[in-house]
């Protein structure tokens, strides 16, 4: 089996710079399975059902059709064909995506969605997300575990979404709090490598992964 690299953490920890990086570095495949319940969140929303009625979001997201774009300089989404980047990191969608994540049915459709792209990718695949090395991947070639301080994790997130600091940092305390509830642990798992990324640059974090592989 290819190389499998598992990446976790909470929002605003660099998970997906970095994901991306190292699999151009490794010449992998890379999966963002953030994006994939946040087009699963837009589906039910789009489907205009009651978010809080768990059968009806589980039919709305396994009858909508998610496509991923797996080559790390292009992870494209698409939505029934339509392409949804753009709005699936909208406000709309990121309130409404812990709630959608959270719905069992919704996590066995789409864990079994990954796990599939994960045994397609021959030339190995950096996968990231909140439960890759416990649940999707537990026989990953390495797993490591992304965080940094709130508030730097925040800096980050508002730079990118061109938001307020102290929204954005209300925003990530509440999906960080819906999140720990299903998706369990906001914590390293067992067997992964905890990196602080607060005070470190891209390159850095990406160089200690690399090196780990090596050894
Ligand atoms: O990583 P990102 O912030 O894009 O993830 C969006 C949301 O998707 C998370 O807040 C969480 O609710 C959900 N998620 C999850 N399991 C994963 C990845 C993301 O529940 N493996």
């Amino acid at each position: 089996q290819a190389r499998v690299v598992a990446v976790d953490g909470p929002s605003g920890s660099g998970k997906s710079t970095v994901s991306k990086r190292l699999a151009s570095a490794l010449g992998s495949a890379y999966l963002d399975t953030g994006a994939m319940y946040r087009a699963a969140a837009l589906a039910a929303l789009r489907s205009g059902v009651d978010l809080a009625d768990k059968d009806a979001v589980a039919e709305a997201v396994r009858t909508a059709k998610l496509e991923l774009g797996t080559t790390p300089g292009d992870p494209f989404t698409r939505l029934d064909g339509e392409p949804v980047d753009a709005e699936i990191r909208g406000a709309e969608v990121t309130g409404a995506v812990s709630a959608v994540a959270g719905v069992p049915a919704v996590r066995e459709h789409l864990i079994a969605e990954q796990r599939r792209i994960i045994a397609e990718a021959g030339a190995g695949i950096v996968v990231e997300g909140r439960d890759i090395a416990e649940v999707v991947a537990p026989d990953a070639d390495l797993k490591v575990y992304l965080y940094a301080d709130e508030l730097e994790r925040a800096r980050r997130r508002s730079a990118e979404n061109d938001t307020d600091v102290s929204a954005t940092a209300a925003d990530i305390a509440r999906r960080d709090a819906a999140d720990s509830k299903t998706t369990k642990p906001l914590e390293a798992a067992a067997g992964a490598v905890a990196i602080d990324t607060t005070h470190l640059g891209i390159d850095a974090v990406v160089g200690r992964m690399l090196a780990l592989l090596s050894n």
